[in-house]
């Protein structure tokens, strides 16, 4: 068994505001919300980022960006815009090795990103 938080997340062993879940993806609040909805979609599958993914991944992938648009739905911020996020590695401050989308919206966000 992995000590990914986000694993024992997927696994209910650790408190998180779940949203949605299924066979294959958890969404569950952030816990340091940058804007009024900030959701974090994960993959139940420990894959450590999107520079991990192999063929085999890619329709668990498109799950995990079809969900953040469902969020957006869920959260009512289809129509007013939102932004999905993935970070990858020490640049782009990857803080948590299992792969996650930001789903951030219910604000007017800036570009580019800081
Ligand atoms: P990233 O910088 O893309 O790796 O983002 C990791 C995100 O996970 C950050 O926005 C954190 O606030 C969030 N986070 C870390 N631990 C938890 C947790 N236990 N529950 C919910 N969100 C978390």
């Amino acid at each position: 068994m992995t000590e990914c938080i986000f694993c024992k997340i997927a696994r209910a062993e650790m408190k998180a505001q779940v949203i949605y879940s299924d066979e294959d993806v958890v969404a569950f609040r952030d816990i340091n919300p940058q804007a009024p909805t900030h959701v974090l979609v994960i993959p139940r599958k420990h894959i450590p980022s999107i520079a991990d993914c192999a063929p085999d991944d890619l329709p668990l992938l498109a799950k995990v960006l079809q969900t953040g648009a469902k969020i957006a739905e869920m959260e009512s911020i289809r129509e007013s815009g939102y932004r999905l996020v993935l970070n990858a590695g020490p640049d782009a401050g990857q803080a948590v090795n299992h792969l996650h989308v930001h789903v951030l919206g219910g604000r007017k966000m800036t570009w580019p990103p800081g």
